[in-house]
């Protein structure tokens, strides 16, 4: 990797610039007051996009049942990304030994039990419970905007765009094959567009989840060879493009793991988008630049970056 092209350098500026504010963790980044505007910006163009298609809106917490994350076989797939929610039960003499470890900088793991909740790790998994409790969808099946959704993923690293905790800008889509894979081919080519209005350059790929060990390298060629998952990809801080949104089509995975039924009876088939709006916001400024107010006025305008502040 040329000197010029690791990681290091584009998040020092992005740090200098206040865009990031450090943590002390990898992959763990305050935002700086101009670089939550970009994102908020960027979000409100997927709203644009979304509306017309008038999709239901939910918000969910960034937080899971274990149970969902059971039932979905995550830790099949991604045992390595999981982040698990450990909480106290004991009484005071086990606290107070605790926070004496803690106050030395032990290991006080020893005192936690597993909680029944899990950080998010994408910003979908909550809503598939809640259609299937609904009851049978209607024959035009369901369209939910899910909005900018907080998750986590157990991958600290030194690039900027590997964040620990970041937004997904997610929409799903719930119905039969035909349905949400029309739905997918058209928020492919509608990204593309939302993309161009902010001057990115921005390739669709197919690509493959991260699927851990052995076993997920099968897996991963399979999800491949099924082009269950596209990418739109752009330059940010490393020598090979990173993807900063992604088109998933689950087949009934969802349908099954948490039992949504199609208006036939049917099992439903699910996909899903996600906008990576931290990402976003870092290949815009790879593209224009870290000092924001010297952008093309035209991208400035799709971001509503040139008015009053909100
Ligand atoms: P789901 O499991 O809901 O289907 P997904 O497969 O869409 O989720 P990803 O494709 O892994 O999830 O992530 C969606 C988007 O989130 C990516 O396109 C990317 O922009 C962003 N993203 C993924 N991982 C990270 C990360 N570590 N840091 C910052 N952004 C990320
Ligand atoms: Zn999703």
């Amino acid at each position: 990797m040329a000197a010029d092209d690791s990681p290091t350098p584009f998040r020092d500026e992005l740090v200098a610039r206040g865009h990031l504010i450090p943590s002390g963790q990898p992959g763990v980044f305050g935002r700086g007051d101009e670089f939550e505007r970009v994102c908020t910006g960027f979000d409100r163009l997927v709203d644009d996009a979304v509306a017309p298609d008038g999709a239901e809106r939910l918000r969910f917490p960034p937080l899971v049942p274990k149970l969902s994350i059971e039932r979905v076989g995550y830790l099949k797939s991604f045992p390595d990304l999981i982040g698990a929610v450990f909480g106290f039960r004991g009484d005071e003499a086990e606290a107070a030994e605790m926070a004496q470890t803690a106050w030395e900088h032990g290991d006080w793991s020893g005192h936690l039990r597993q909680m029944d909740v899990t950080l998010t790790p994408a910003g979908c998994y909550p809503c598939y419970p809640a259609v299937a409790a609904r009851g049978r969808l209607a024959a035009d099946g369901a369209l939910l905007d899910l909005g900018p959704c907080s998750v986590f993923r157990n991958e600290p690293s030194d690039d900027p765009a590997r964040l620990q905790a970041f937004r997904m800008r997610e929409v799903v889509r719930i119905g039969t094959p035909e349905q949400v894979l029309e739905w997918r081919e058209r928020w492919m080519r509608r990204a593309q567009d939302v993309f161009a209005r902010v001057e990115l350059d921005a390739d669709v790929d197919v690509a493959n989840d991260p699927f851990f060990g052995r076993g997920g390298r099968m897996l991963a060629k399979n999800q491949r060879a099924l082009q269950l998952k596209f990418e739109v990809l752009a330059p940010i801080a490393t020598n090979a493009p990173t993807a900063i949104s992604s088109f998933n089509y689950h087949q009934d995975h969802f349908g099954h793991a948490f039992g949504i039924e199609r208006h036939d009876g049917e099992v439903a088939h699910s996909a899903c988008l996600g906008f990576g709006l931290e990402r976003v916001a870092m290949a815009l400024m790879r593209r224009h630049g870290t000092d924001v107010g010297s952008w093309p006025s035209d991208v400035m305008r799709e971001l509503r970056l040139d008015g009053p502040r909100p």
